[in-house]
């Protein structure tokens, strides 16, 4: 036996996961660590943690990493981060659950030895191409290798030659010896070894030869002692080769019953949001966004610079559910998981998003030039214990652009001249006119105080208005960066029938502006969710936000609840 061989049938049971442990299920979520998880690998995540969690199970933490060209510890680094921050973890039963497909390496190559030595696989010398052709489609069976049939011993002595480095990439690979008339073409003797003369994150260069995914993944699935193995749909065709092959190797004694069963699910399609890995790399790499991180992104990574919980996230997973048809989940719904959770957490804050200056005019004869007059407002509407806000009215504030029509379009109810509204927490003011550049834009609005109607007072409620205003004091608010995100693509569908999705990108997905904060957000730390009163949820970025630089991010619109 080679020195490489890491193990022969008593090697499973050393490999075995949980013999030890009392779960009751074993499930897996095995991602190969060739990029940033992302929404869909959540739907997953959920799905298998959740049930580890829901029936005294446990769920291992496996990366699949038999490719050894495109994987990376970057990945595999950001992959644990992203399941920890979803609420999940692999330590469970006084032990950790974290895997490694690369560990079984020695197993895999024993396997392969085996099946060649049972007669079930051969070395195949054919190109790729003749293997292509040979393979048929779905009306043409397919055609047999002159190689089939060739003695084990000198597919078997080929094999160790393809692992001591002797033969090219491509040049030969091994294959399950099945049916090449199968109506599945998956088992028409299927490739299960091949040579690689490439690094490995894990072994380096210690082998040259990898096993096939589809090989790979019963074997990892087996050693591990999984009970469900779930997967999505694309992969009910490998089943048939699933069981194929641990049977096969169970009547080898390679491994022993129970042995895994592999169950399928439909994976998450979601409206406006790409989750091919291949197309979101082309999205940073030819920077149409900001980095895997980009709050636009529907990465793990993204979705929390974005201002999205993990509490929202398990939400929408548990809200969509788990089935087996493949359809298209509305982005609204994930929107709605998170608008339902941060309605409640989010403190609130007054912000000015689109900054016009209002003058309180008789601010001067009634109070006095300097006065500040303390006004106060809930932390949360609902919830008392979350306590008060505290922030002074001044003589002038910021408002919003759009709370000003001179000429008031119909059914406009905020500041017109002669219009009463109130300064929200503080007085009704009623507008007298506006001052303007030499182009005549508005540059300023003005408007009275109407004294004796303070919100909080007996005497609010003596004059009655419809509009309300949202305000920051001109003196006391900060500046902040703002960025407005909004969906990354214009089509729901982005990349449907064979479109470029970069055709449709939203050249709108990121609007960035200066705002004014209320002066309590002074000391926001970043990755701090608020609700922007009639704006809708920001975080502060969890980046850029610092305490010489205020900077947040639309999470997410409120819905269109507000009137005029
Ligand atoms: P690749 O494109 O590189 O094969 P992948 O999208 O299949 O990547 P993996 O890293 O293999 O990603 O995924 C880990 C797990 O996440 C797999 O078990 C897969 O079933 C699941 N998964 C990936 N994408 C989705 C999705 N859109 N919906 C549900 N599950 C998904
Ligand atoms: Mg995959
Ligand atoms: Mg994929």
């Amino acid at each position: 036996a080679s020195r490489r061989w890491g193990g022969g049938p008593g090697d499973a049971a050393s490999h075995a996961a949980g013999v030890a442990d009392p779960a009751k299920i074993r499930t897996r979520f095995p991602p190969e660590p060739n990029g940033y998880l992302h929404v869909g690998h959540a739907k997953s995540i959920c799905l298998n943690f959740g049930l580890a969690r829901d029936y005294d199970g446990v769920c291992h933490m496996r990366f699949d990493d038999t490719n050894p060209e495109k994987e990376d510890q970057e990945y595999v680094d950001s992959i644990l981060d992203a399941i920890q921050w979803l609420g999940f973890g692999w330590d469970k039963f006084g032990q950790s659950h974290l895997y490694h497909a690369s560990d079984y390496f020695g197993f895999m190559f024993r396997a392969a030895e085996y099946l060649i030595e049972a007669g079930h696989a051969y070395v195949d010398q054919q190109t790729a191409e003749e293997m292509r052709v040979n393979r048929g489609d779905f009306t043409t069976p397919g055609k047999d290798s002159p190689f089939r049939n060739r003695p084990a011993a000198e597919s078997l002595a080929l094999f160790h030659e393809m692992r001591d480095g002797k033969h090219p990439d491509g040049s030969m690979v091994v294959r399950a010896k099945i049916d090449m008339a199968s109506p599945n073409i998956n088992m028409r003797d299927p490739a299960i070894y091949r040579i690689r003369h490439a690094e490995h994150h894990r072994t380096g260069n210690q082998w040259c030869v990898y096993p096939m995914y589809t090989f790979a993944h019963p074997i990892e699935d087996a050693l591990e002692q999984i009970t469900h193995s779930i997967c999505t749909l694309e992969f009910e065709d490998q089943r048939p080769f699933y069981d194929w092959l641990l049977a096969r190797l169970a009547e080898g004694g390679l491994l022993a019953d129970p042995l895994p069963h592999q169950y399928e699910f439909a994976r998450l399609n979601l409206t406006y949001v790409i989750t091919s890995k291949r197309k979101l790399m082309q999205l940073v790499n030819e920077k149409y966004v900001e980095g895997w991180d980009d709050p636009r992104m529907p990465t793990i990574v993204g979705l929390r610079r974005r201002g999205f919980t993990p509490e929202a996230i398990q939400l929408f997973c548990e809200r969509i559910g788990v089935t087996k048809s493949d359809t298209w989940i509305d982005y609204s719904v994930l929107e709605g998981a998170l608008r339902d959770d941060l309605e409640e957490k989010a403190a609130r804050a007054m912000v000015v998003l689109d900054p016009l200056k209002l003058k309180l005019t008789n601010w001067d004869t009634l109070f006095g030039a300097n006065h500040a007059e303390p006004c106060s407002a809930p932390v949360h509407p609902h919830h008392e214990e979350m306590g008060k806000r505290e922030f002074n009215l001044t003589r002038e504030v910021w408002i919003e652009r759009e709370d000003f029509q001179e000429v008031p379009e119909k059914g406009f109810r905020r500041l017109f001249p002669d219009n009463m509204a109130r300064l929200k927490y503080g007085y009704v003011i009623k507008c007298t006119g506006c001052e303007k550049d030499a182009e005549g834009n508005v540059t300023a609005v003005l408007a009275e105080i109407v004294p004796d109607t303070k919100s909080g007072t007996p005497g609010a409620d003596s004059v009655k208005v419809k509009g309300v205003i949202t305000w920051v004091s001109a003196s006391e608010g900060l500046s902040a960066e703002v960025r407005l995100y909004d969906r990354l693509f214009t089509e729901a569908q982005p990349d449907a029938g064979g479109r470029n999705f970069l055709e449709v990108l939203n050249p709108d997905s990121k609007r960035v502006v200066t705002a004014y904060v209320e002066p309590g957000l002074a000391q926001t730390t970043a990755g701090t969710s608020f609700q922007f009163e009639r704006h809708g949820y920001f975080v502060a970025d969890r980046k850029e936000c610092g305490a010489d630089r205020l900077v947040f991010n639309r999470t997410v619109t409120l819905k269109d609840s507000w009137g005029k």
